[in-house]
């Protein structure tokens, strides 16, 4: 695979990953990006579990931690070829603190279910942002992290990717940035600037909330579809293209054709969601179908 970034010294973040060419949305950036240290979920919980909830950000907390895992990390990188080794010492470690755990813990990346923590020697260069234009997945089948972008990313732009989970990217703004606060940086991105931002994740939860809860059925259809309609509209506002955002659209094609919506619009949210699939869930077959049988149904009626 032809490489698309490069990484470069970035303003206010050390260094991150830049597009070198063109991307499209769902195209691969990384591929198979094996880990080159790993920490256990169960270690790290044992490790926490000395330490009360509030300490968990404290500097006391976090040089405990580099203390501890120093040297299992590096019996860990012994065992590694020596480039692979010169790869992991010229990572970036947060300011003030020294040793490979400092660096582990300032580029580590959760697998799958947030589990484990792993170190990737390409993957773990990618920057985080709340408005991320990139996915970090993690296969636990094959052992590697790969990153796809979720929009269109012309030459020059910083690629990033968020850290958390989905619910983690719809939190408030504060409780975001306490989660990331493990990397050790205070998050700046668009979305930690912008104002208006925590207003609009805000209101993506609560319609989340309400539409997936128990009371919507006393609600007419129309109601329910324009509700829907809003959710997804706030998930572009927020230029949130891959969290939670395919179920926000699946939600328009449901209820559009529940609401007996103007076919133009149906068609709209049927087309969107077979691009989608088409993009992000090409291996889903039975997906696939659906969605193109919403098309087919937009058209005939
Ligand atoms: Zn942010």
């Amino acid at each position: 695979m032809q490489c698309r970034f490069q990484i470069v010294p970035v303003a206010g973040k050390g260094l991150g990953a830049v597009a070198t060419v063109a991307i499209a949305q769902g195209e691969w950036v990384l591929r198979d990006d094996p880990p080159l240290l790993r920490l256990g979920a169960t270690e790290m919980a044992r490790f926490d579990h000395r330490w009360p909830c509030e300490l968990r950000r404290s500097e006391e907390y976090i040089r405990a931690r580099e203390k501890h895992f120093e040297a299992p990390l590096q019996a860990q990188l012994r065992e590694l070829s020596v480039p692979q080794q010169q790869a992991v010492l010229a990572l970036h470690s947060r300011q003030g603190s020294e040793g490979l755990a400092g660096i582990f813990f300032t580029n580590a990346l959760p697998t799958e279910q947030e589990e484990d923590w792993v170190l990737c020697e390409t993957a773990s260069r990618f920057n985080s942002s709340c408005q991320q234009n990139a996915v970090y997945q993690w296969s636990e089948r094959q052992s590697s992290a790969s990153i796809r972008a979720v929009w269109d990313i012309p030459v020059g732009e910083e690629i990033s990717v968020f850290y958390g989970s989905t619910e983690q990217l719809l939190s408030p703004g504060v409780q975001r940035r306490e989660f990331l606060s493990f990397w050790g940086f205070d998050c700046c991105c668009p979305a930690c600037s912008a104002r208006g931002s925590d207003d609009n994740r805000r209101r993506i939860r609560e319609l989340s909330a309400r539409l997936d809860g128990t009371e919507i059925v006393q609600l007419p259809m129309v109601e329910r579809y324009s509700l829907a309609v809003t959710r997804l509209q706030l998930y572009q506002a927020e230029k949130l293209f891959f969290a939670g955002y395919f179920r926000a659209l699946a939600a328009c094609v449901q209820l559009s054709q529940a609401a007996d919506a103007p076919l133009a619009e149906r068609r709209l949210w049927a087309e969107m969601a077979l691009r989608h699939a088409q993009l992000f869930h090409a291996e889903d077959a039975a997906l696939l179908d659906h969605c193109a049988a919403a098309v087919e149904a937009s058209r005939d009626s």
